[in-house]
This record gives structure tokens, C-alpha cells and sequence, in this order.
């Protein structure tokens, strides 16, 4: 039987999540994913228009199906946690079962199983400001949307994972490097993503045969990216500094993360997997 992946953080065909799945559907995986509740609608109205018909297309030709879309906020783990203006927020009212426990039970029911899980998420409200003039609660918004839904991903759907399964995060260098513009506490839920990746590979793999890993992307200009305002600077300095001077494409991210979730990578876990034109290796720029 082919795998099953589930690819939270997919609402357009630009960012690293629909690369992803693309990479998994050309192996041969079903491709379910899990979208932002905000921008559910437009995901979906755009995929039914044929908005993203050009870039479904996968290698043999044929198009990537996605064979069910499930709302999702994966800052709420369950119902009894989540504040009433958000579940009457007229965005959130329209959609049911979007917290990380209700999407986790609404696969199971659908598909009974997956092999792979994807987090291709991150969210800082404060993102442009320097981390010295974050506020805490820009700071644990920052961690809550970027981190800690990784670890209730997991919790959520470890039970439904088949043994030999695969996780996969994105993260950015900024938790290890300065660099300045990536603020409002991102840089610190990165540092604590790849932390957790480390622990979380030993819990999950020790207890259900799982295996998580992330992966240290370099700079692409998602509708994330530009929102945080620096990513052309970003790009351009890859271009001039990194021993291998072309583009990155999403779909090399994709590539790798089909490696890693493949039983090519099956001694692979706990690992921060650089996709990034070899940037992170250098010591200065030239
Ligand atoms: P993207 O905009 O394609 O993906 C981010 C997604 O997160 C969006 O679809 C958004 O709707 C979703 N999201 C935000 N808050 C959410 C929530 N509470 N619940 C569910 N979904 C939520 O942008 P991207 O740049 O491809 O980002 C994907 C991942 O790649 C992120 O973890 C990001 O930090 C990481 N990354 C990006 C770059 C880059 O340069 N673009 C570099 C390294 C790592």
C-alpha cells in the first residue's frame, strides 16, 4: 500500500508545505493537508477555479490530488481550550473541528491511519519588531503558533502513525545565527523547534517506532516570507555568500523531505537537515 501523508500549513501553491506535498504525491503518497481556518476558503476556492492547476503538475504529468482538505489551528488543541470569541469569530464560525485533537480525530475516521506528518507552519504577530522590544505576549504567540504546535501535532497524531512513520518541521537559521529583521521571538521558536526535535525523536521513536526530523531551509519568497518584509535581502545574500551561488527552489526543500519521510532515510532521526545551498556552513561572507 502507498503512505499516507497529512501536510499542516498548505494555503497556497508558493510556500514550502505545497512543495512538500508535491514531492510526497510524485513518490506515490496520498496527500491529505490542514489549512489555516482564515485562509480556508480562498485555499480552496482557488484549487476548485484551477487556480493552481500549472503547479500540480508532477513529473509523470498527471496532477497532484489532495484527497481532503481539513481546517485547522494548530494553536488550539482541543475545544475546552479554545477562548469563545475565537469559536464565535465569524472566520472560525463558518468551519467545525479545526483544533489539532478534533483534525487528528477526523483523520482517523476518514483514513484510520497516516505515515507521515508534516508541520510547515510558523506565525509571530510581532515578527518585524527587534527581540528586545517584543512583548511576552508577542513572544509566547510566537512559540505557542511556531513550536508547541509542532509537540501537539505530534501528541495528536502519534497514535494514528503506522511504526517506521516519519515527521518532518521546517526551521530557519535564525536560531543559531544573528539575523537581524527575523524578530518578534521567531528566532527563539526556531532555536526551540530544533531543540525539540532532538527529544521528541528519542520519545516518539522510542515509543512508537517514529521518527522526527526538521529541516533548515534556506530563503524563499512564501506569502510568510513576504509578509516579513526582509526576504529579497535575504535571497540576494544567499546568492552572493553560499558556496553553491544558483537559486533554491521550493521543490529541493520538497525533495528532501521526501528523502527523509522514505525508508532511505531509515536511520535518520533527530536530525536539522540544511537545505539551503550550503549558507549555514559559511563563516563570513565574500
Ligand atoms: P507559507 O506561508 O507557505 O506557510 C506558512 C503557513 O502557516 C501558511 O499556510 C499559514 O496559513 C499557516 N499558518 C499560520 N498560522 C497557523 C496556525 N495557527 N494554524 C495552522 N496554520 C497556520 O510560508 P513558508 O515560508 O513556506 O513557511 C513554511 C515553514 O517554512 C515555516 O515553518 C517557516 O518558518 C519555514 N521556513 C521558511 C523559510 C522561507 O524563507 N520562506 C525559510 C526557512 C524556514
Amino acid at each position: 500500500r502507498g503512505k499516507r501523508a497529512f501536510i499542516a500549513g498548505v494555503a497556497d501553491d508558493n510556500g514550502y508545505g505545497w512543495a512538500i506535498a508535491k514531492s510526497l504525491a510524485a513518490a506515490g503518497a496520498e496527500i491529505l493537508v490542514g489549512t489555516w481556518v482564515p485562509a480556508l476558503n480562498i485555499f480552496e476556492n482557488s484549487l476548485r477555479r484551477g487556480k493552481f492547476d500549472e503547479s500540480r503538475v508532477l513529473p509523470d504529468g498527471s496532477l497532484m490530488e489532495i484527497s481532503k482538505i481539513y481546517p485547522l489551528d494548530a494553536v488550539y488543541d482541543n475545544p475546552e481550550d479554545t477562548p469563545e470569541d475565537v469559536k464565535s469569530n465569524k472566520r472560525y464560525a463558518g468551519s467545525s473541528k479545526w483544533t489539532v485533537q478534533e483534525v487528528a480525530e477526523s483523520v482517523k475516521q476518514d483514513f484510520g491511519s497516516i505515515d507521515i506528518l508534516v508541520h510547515s507552519l510558523a506565525n509571530g504577530p510581532e515578527v518585524s519588531k527587534p527581540l528586545l522590544e517584543t512583548s511576552r505576549n508577542g513572544y509566547l504567540a510566537a512559540l505557542s503558533a511556531s513550536s508547541y504546535s509542532f509537540i501537539s501535532l505530534l501528541k495528536h497524531f502519534i497514535p494514528i502513525m503506522n511504526p517506521g512513520g516519519a515527521t518532518i518541521s521546517l526551521t530557519y537559521m535564525a536560531s543559531e545565527r544573528i539575523i537581524p529583521g527575523y524578530g518578534g521571538g521567531m528566532s527563539s521558536a526556531k532555536a526551540a523547534l530544533e531543540s525539540d526535535t532532538h527529544v521528541l525523536a528519542f520519545e516518539a521513536g522510542r515509543k512508537h517506532k517514529v521518527r522526527v526530523n526538521t529541516i533548515s531551509a534556506g530563503p524563499l519568497r512564501s506569502r510568510a516570507a513576504k509578509a516579513i518584509g526582509f526576504i529579497d535581502m535575504m535571497i540576494d545574500y544567499s546568492l552572493q555568500n553560499a558556496p553553491l551561488q544558483k537559486d533554491l527552489s521550493a521543490e529541493e526543500v520538497g525533495n528532501t523531505a521526501a528523502f527523509l519521510a522514505s525508508p532511505l532515510a531509515s536511520a535518520i532521526t533527530g536530525a536539522v537537515v540544511y537545505v539551503d545551498n550550503g549558507l549555514n556552513a559559511m563563516g563570513v561572507g565574500v
